[in-house]
């Protein structure tokens, strides 16, 4: 590759240096990123490390033309932009998904470049860059067509596999070993054929990446939708060990840091939510939780009769009295933009000597930390989100527990129902606190699809209705009773 602007004016150091320096930022940024406090700070910290990198990068090598390279960076940046503001929070684990995708894509297709490159530049294939690029050239591609695939589930507009689970498993063992073939073959060829001509082996690697595109996409369809927060968290430490991988190909040490710490911390979050969902990851890979269409038959049976309504002037009636209440915020309240109004609910409760805290289930909403950054964004304190553990043991000290647009992470099914989809997943014990008040729009399934027989408890009531709407409800009784 022919030295750039930077290379002819800088010592040689110059370029590890930059890179130690945004090697350094990501770290920071990562660490930053640990607690909710700091971790929009992280995110910027983060990003400089990598405008470092990029620009550093494009400076110092001449990779392409300016114009060329200016352009591709004004028009990623642009769309870049567009979708981090325009994309609403709900969708958010679709667009990390594509960003995973197009992570991955980008290191298969820079793989196999170094390849043509290093061939038309008169160079040889050693063991190293070819095995390298294979690896790269897998991984990146299942996480393209895999992200993909998954970002369409979550969006509700790829459906299900064409093939039972038997013969499932069978397609993605073949195309596993074909990839894993293929790229044995890209290994060896060049040291048994020698000298062959570019045009003649090079079509390998696209027998690599074909398989693995192939295989992403059989690995992916089959998970069933209640899995994909883990899919997406699984891909997206894929999309850093891809990266890696064409760091060693390209032999360049901050796509092999910035890589390594994506794989690692992607790798870190895929465990911790196995761990919330009481699953190995081989079962949510290979499992297929949430394949079906969910119980709809039995729902009938749970809810016949059971159900109790109330609404806010009965709920009102319920907080003039509880000494502590536990609010459990799942999906819907993000769904309805409700946590200003639960923000205000709380400050009233506080300023009326309540005990008031909030329980956030790991997997609440649809990304990792869904509630908590809504939380914040409405500027509730830190100190009042309980984690699951912690907040578990007080439900059965608590007077009144408000769910609001929550059901799979408070559905008891989990601790009672061996043979329900979502059996053994920790779930918050609301049904402990003397009163439990759900609210929602109807009784209609969460996201695994299956019937919920909290609503039809006793201590519980339902408070019909979209979260905006009746916490502000709830808001402006309490406002008038206390007032
Ligand atoms: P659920 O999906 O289980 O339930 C959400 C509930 O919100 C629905 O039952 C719905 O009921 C209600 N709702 C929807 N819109 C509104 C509204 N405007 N006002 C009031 N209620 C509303 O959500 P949970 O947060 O409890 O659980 C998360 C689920 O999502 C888990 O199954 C998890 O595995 C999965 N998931 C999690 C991800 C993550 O990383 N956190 C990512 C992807 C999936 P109704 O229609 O009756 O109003």
């Amino acid at each position: 590759m022919a030295g750039g602007i930077l290379a002819e004016t800088l010592p040689a150091q110059a370029l590890q240096f930059a890179y130690l320096i945004a090697g350094i930022l990501f770290i920071q940024g990562l660490r930053d990123m640990t607690h909710p406090r700091t971790a929009t700070r992280g995110n910027m910290i983060s990003s400089a490390g990598m405008f470092l990198a990029v620009v550093v990068t494009v400076l110092w090598f001449e990779i392409l033309s300016p114009v060329i390279l200016g352009a591709g960076l004004l028009v990623g940046g642009a769309v870049g932009g567009y979708l981090a503001v325009s994309v609403e929070t709900t969708e958010m684990p679709q667009l990390v998904g594509l960003f995973n995708g197009f992570g991955g894509g980008a290191s298969a297709v820079v793989a196999g470049a170094e390849l043509i490159d290093v061939l038309a530049s008169g160079g040889s294939l050693g063991v190293g860059l070819t095995s390298t690029a294979a690896i790269a050239g897998i991984i990146g591609s299942v996480t393209f067509s895999g992200s993909l695939v998954a970002a369409g589930k979550l969006h509700g507009v790829v459906g299900e596999s064409p093939f039972e689970a038997t013969t499932g498993h069978v397609v993605k063992a073949v195309f596993l070993a074909v990839a894993v073939l293929a790229g044995l073959a890209l290994v060896v060829q060049p040291s048994l054929f020698g000298s062959m001509p570019m045009a003649e082996w090079v079509p390998t690697y696209w027998v690599v990446v074909a398989a693995a595109l192939l295989l992403g996409v059989f690995l992916v369809i089959s998970i069933g939708g209640a899995d994909m927060p883990v899919v997406i968290a699984l891909l997206n430490s894929y999309s850093g060990l891809a990266a890696a991988t064409t760091g060693f190909v390209l032999d360049n040490t901050v796509l092999i840091v910035a890589g390594t710490l994506v794989g690692a911390s992607g790798m870190i979050l895929t465990v911790i939510m196995c761990d919330s969902m009481n699953r190995s990851l081989t079962n949510v890979l290979f499992g297929g939780l949430g394949t079906d269409d969910g119980d709809g038959a039995d729902m009938e049976d749970i809810y016949e009769g059971q159900i109790t309504e109330t609404s806010p002037e009965e709920v009102t009636m319920l907080l003039e009295t509880a000494e502590r209440v536990v609010i459990v915020p799942g999906y819907g309240m993000a769904v309805a933009q409700a946590q200003h109004a639960v923000a205000e609910l709380v400050d009233l409760l506080d300023e009326n000597g309540v005990d008031v805290e909030f329980g956030i289930h790991p997997v609440a909403g649809r990304m990792p930390g869904h509630m908590n950054a809504l939380l914040a964004e409405a500027d509730v304190s830190y100190e009042k989100m309980r984690e699951l553990e912690e907040v578990n043991p007080t439900f059965n000290q608590t007077d009144l527990v408000i769910v609001t647009g929550a059901n799979d992470v408070v559905n008891p099914r989990a601790n009672e129902d061996d043979d329900s989809p979502i059996a053994g997943m920790p779930i918050l014990n609301v049904e402990q606190a003397r009163h439990v008040v759900v609210n929602k729009r109807s009784l209609s399934p969460g996201f695994s699809g299956i019937a919920n027989p909290l609503f039809a408890r006793d201590n519980t009531s339902m408070l019909f209705g979209d979260a905006k709407q009746s916490m502000q409800d709830l808001v402006n009784e309490y406002k008038e009773s206390t007032s």
